[in-house]
């Protein structure tokens, strides 16, 4: 496993372990939190949702469905929708529809109402909405950032495009962006003092989203979710000790624990996870997080054929 590879295990497990993890605390107040669990630290499921100890929610099987439609795709779809046709998002658009039908344990009510859109009108985006700047969109991106690998404008294109397809709102592109390029750049080993000086670079010119001092909103809309991701991020290079801060802030705690859990992810690689965590991911998640990994990266960086034996 080259370092890269290693990178992109380790955000898209450390994504599926936040989800887990966080989903146990989710919608608490850190008070709650407290009192129930003094610090909340193992995988255990159980929370509002009554989930089995491992198990994921919307977060991780929304974006392991975008990564089937990019594959699906295929490295055509990906280049003929640089150039300006919508095949691949409608490629997505269904796969949202498959995933929604399959009865998922979570959907929020944005993803919701733009899936429904989808599937009745067959629009890829809905008009500007004010009530559009949830963390849906952004929450499941990580699938597009691996298969773009190196092509900016392969990224911002298909971002935005998947996004849209469920949110319409200036700040839900920007943080999907900020994000999405954040992502990119620790694949290719940003170390953290870098990362720390690329993320006060990007909230000041992404005013919306400055997280200092930081307001303790940890909510699923998209400026406190983002806020308390750069918040954790940057306050420890430690993987679990971010993880655990983060989730222990409650309110959308999946959500900002998946995405911490996807960045710092990025910054170790997955042969530095938590074990007991990785452990106790369902097995069937971990296969299909390692699957699309390999294979979205070869999206991004096609293999060159095997030489021909000759007969
Ligand atoms: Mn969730
Ligand atoms: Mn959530």
């Amino acid at each position: 496993m080259n370092e890269l590879h290693d990178r992109a295990l380790g955000a898209y497990l450390g994504f599926a372990m936040g989800d887990a993890l966080g989903a146990t605390v989710e919608f608490m107040r850190p008070r709650e939190i407290a009192v129930q669990y003094g610090v909340h630290r193992d995988i255990i499921g159980r929370g509002w949702l009554k989930l089995a100890a491992g198990q994921v929610t919307d977060d991780t099987t929304m974006s392991l469905a975008l990564g089937d439609a990019l594959l699906q795709g295929g490295p055509e779809a990906i280049s003929q929708h640089a150039a300006g046709d919508d095949t691949l998002i409608r490629v997505i658009g269904d796969a949202y529809v498959r995933w929604f039908k399959g009865k998922p344990v979570d959907c929020g009510n944005t993803c919701r109402r733009g899936i429904l859109r989808y599937m009745h009108e067959g629009t890829l985006a809905g008009e500007f909405n004010p009530g559009d700047g949830g963390n849906g969109a952004l929450m499941r991106n990580l699938p597009a950032v691996l298969a773009t690998l190196g092509d900016d404008a392969a990224f911002e294109r298909l971002s935005i495009a998947q996004a849209r397809l469920t949110h319409h709102h200036p700040l839900s592109d920007s943080a999907t962006l900020g994000l999405g390029r954040l992502l990119g750049l620790l694949l290719n080993g940003l170390d953290h003092n870098t990362c720390q000086l690329w993320v006060k670079r990007w909230a000041a010119d992404n005013r919306a989203f400055s997280f200092t001092p930081y307001r303790g909103y940890a909510t699923a809309y998209v400026v406190d979710t983002v806020q308390t991701v750069l918040h954790y991020l940057t306050k420890s290079e430690d993987f679990e000790t971010t993880l655990i801060a983060t989730v222990n802030q409650g309110d959308d705690a999946d959500t900002t624990g998946a995405l911490v859990g996807m960045l710092a992810g990025a910054r170790c690689g997955a042969t530095q996870l938590p074990q007991r965590w990785l452990r106790r991911l369902q097995p069937d998640t971990v296969q299909a997080i390692t699957h699309q990994t390999t294979s979205l990266l070869a999206l991004a960086h096609p293999q060159p054929s095997p030489p021909s034996v000759p007969p």
